[in-house]
């Protein structure tokens, strides 16, 4: 049989499994641990050691150790100048590619290259423990990866000797793991909070079809961040002591983070704990040592901001998945971070009932990773999984307004076709323009490419039937295509990145765009109005053009002089005058109606 694995590549720790039978199961690595931290270290040459090893470098070599690489893979330099603060290493801009890479002194790696050395060791251990060579794998990402995020956790796969069988997202994962083989319907709320991101999913299962109902998060919102909530607060407790910045050591501040870490897992099961940091920085007198007690209350006050950021989300996805909080039968816990107890109490008080216990949050996205690619590989056959677009796609038509094809969290796989036609008579090309986004105006959403296609059949406007096409296949990658249904011309375009950047960004449209409801109205309202207007303008002129010698001159002049005063009210974008004037042409021109019918001029209603 042909092998493939499931790869939970996270922020911290990274997890493999395979499928024995129909059943996932955790590899575990060399040193006997079913979890490898995402730590890279290049001790020179072509070296390159992953795992715990590196990770015990990350004090004495702070430079040429690569942590939380998954933070900036597929990033542009722009897009990550404050989390590039958060680490020790020196990111830095390729300016011929505008891409961002490590420097390591003496070579420069990208962020997929670093990647890749995980996701290559992880291939090891699964070759290792299986006996035989692994070619094919899924790998999860984050729900709210955007597209290059995507693609470059793809390339990665592939520089580590791996084709990637499925992209598939962090919660969905988890839910296929939970609720494989459960034959029952139920509402999951995947609560994934790891060590870079934060993802809420609602699911429904129902006897092994899961459906993702709804997809929300904050990808900037992760156990690092806590960790750097800790480092900050010892930061100013030494500068209140011993008056020196721990920042102006590198290795100072590596130990602080890592002290950080260890203090906040621990507050998971104590109460109390004690920071101690001897020899952590020395001034004119020699080295200084810093202890202190810290309290599970006290920690709780200071990540209190963090952990108030989970709670937008959670209502967000509900709204969006038309539930509430009771809706909701189970509640999985999923990534290291849901091990604090303050965000259990949180989970808890939201959702109304406890977290399941029963799952570990380290394994089960790895083992529904390999669920996938048993499912990919149609080893296994009894599972189907949906999956959700998180914002709503379409294209651009006359007078700025968005025709959305694919509404926000559809099912993908996907596909929607729409016909449109030309606005002028005898158009040869029509300028199809994709975007992404909430408002009823075009030019307020997400511009996300645009295309002509070109060779459509001469004929008068409103006759052409140009099709539309959109079609989102499993991984998430859209196409677009325009075809001409009389001369056959098509034209399709492959969107490079339609997944919104930032889950805020989502949430924030989301909202705006309901904000926005009645300016949406108003602005519908003029364009439907203006459409109206200059359906009888156009109507008029060509009926005058037409019967000339039919009709009263006294009555062209009187139509002419109120068309150049609608014209007017047009190139001002007055609408009031728009339709005062196109009431009046019609009143103007009305003993003529009954010939109306031809140049399509209706009464204005
Ligand atoms: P993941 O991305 O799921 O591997 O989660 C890693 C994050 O979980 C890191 O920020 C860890 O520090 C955090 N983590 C792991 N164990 C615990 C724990 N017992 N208490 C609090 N945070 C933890």
């Amino acid at each position: 049989m042909e092998r493939f694995i499931g790869i939970d590549l996270g922020t911290t720790n990274s997890v493999v499994a395979f499928l024995e039978g129909q059943k996932p199961v955790v590899i575990p690595n060399t040193e006997g641990n079913r979890t490898t931290p995402s730590v890279v270290l290049y001790p020179g040459g072509d070296e390159v050691v992953v795992g715990e090893l590196a990770k015990r470098q990350l004090v004495i070599n702070p430079f040429s150790t690569i942590s939380s690489i998954k933070r900036f893979i597929g990033r542009r330099p722009a897009e990550v100048a404050e989390t590039a603060k958060q680490v020790q290493y020196h990111l830095v801009e390729d300016m011929e590619n505008e891409r961002l890479m490590i420097d390591l002194g003496w070579k420069k790696v990208s962020p997929e290259e670093v990647s890749a050395e995980i996701l290559k060791k992880l291939r090891d251990y699964a070759c290792s423990y299986l006996d035989t060579d692994i070619t094919q794998a899924v790998i999860t990402i984050p729900a709210y990866f955007n597209d290059s995020q995507r693609s470059a956790t793809k390339a990665a796969a592939e520089m580590a000797g791996l084709e990637v069988i499925r992209i598939v997202n962090e919660p969905t994962a988890a839910a296929l793991a939970y609720g494989q083989n459960k034959d029952k319907s139920e509402i999951v709320a995947v609560f994934d909070f790891g060590g870079g991101t934060f993802d809420i999913s609602i699911l429904e299962l129902d006897n092994n079809i899961f459906e993702v109902r709804a997809t929300n998060g904050d990808t900037y919102l992760g156990g690092d961040n806590i960790d750097n909530c800790i480092l900050e607060f010892i930061r100013e407790e030494i500068k209140k002591g011993i008056k020196k910045d721990i920042m102006e050591d590198v290795k100072a501040v590596q130990r602080v983070r890592e002290a950080s870490e260890k203090i906040k897992c621990e507050l998971s099961t104590l109460k109390s704990t004690t920071i101690s940091l001897p020899f952590i920085i020395s001034d004119e007198e020699g080295p200084k040592h810093f202890t202190r007690e810290f309290t599970r209350d006290e920690f709780n006050k200071l990540a209190m901001p963090l952990f108030e950021r989970l709670i937008p989300p959670c209502r967000a996805v509900l709204t969006d998945a038309g539930m509430t909080p009771s809706s909701v039968d189970t509640v999985l816990l999923v990534g290291g971070s849901t091990r604090i107890p303050k965000v259990r109490e949180i989970v808890t008080e939201f959702f109304g009932r406890e977290p399941r216990k029963d799952i570990n949050p380290d394994e089960v996205v790895a083992m529904g990773a390999a669920i996938q690619a048993g499912v990919a590989t149609g080893y296994i056959r009894e599972v189907l999984l949906l999956d959700v677009t998180p914002l709503s796609l379409g294209i651009e038509i006359a007078d700025d307004v968005f025709s959305v094809l694919v509404p926000r969290n559809s099912n993908i796989p996907t596909a929607a076709v729409k016909k449109f036609t030309t606005v002028v008579d005898n158009q040869k090309n029509v300028f199809v323009h994709v975007l992404q986004g909430e408002r009823k105006q075009a030019s307020q959403n997400r511009s996300l490419a645009h295309f002509r296609l070109t060779g459509i059949t001469t004929s008068p406007k409103d006759i052409p039937e140009i099709e539309v096409r959109f079609s989102i296949d499993a991984n998430g990658i859209l196409n677009v295509s325009a075809t001409d249904l009389t001369s056959g011309a098509r034209k399709e375009v492959k969107i490079e990145s339609y997944h919104p950047v930032k889950t805020e960004e989502v949430e924030q449209e989301v909202k705006e765009a309901e904000g926005k409801l009645d300016e949406d109205r108003i602005y519908m309202d003029s364009v439907r109005k203006g459409e109206k207007a200059k359906n009888i303008m156009d109507g008029v002129k060509k009926f005058i053009a037409e019967n000339e010698l039919d009709i009263d001159p006294a009555d062209i002049t009187a139509m002419q002089e109120v068309i150049e005063s609608l014209e007017e009210a047009f190139e001002v974008g007055d609408v009031a005058s728009m339709e005062e004037w196109a009431r009046a042409l019609y009143g103007t021109a009305e003993k003529y109606q009954e010939k109306f019918f031809k140049y399509n001029v209706k009464p204005w209603k």
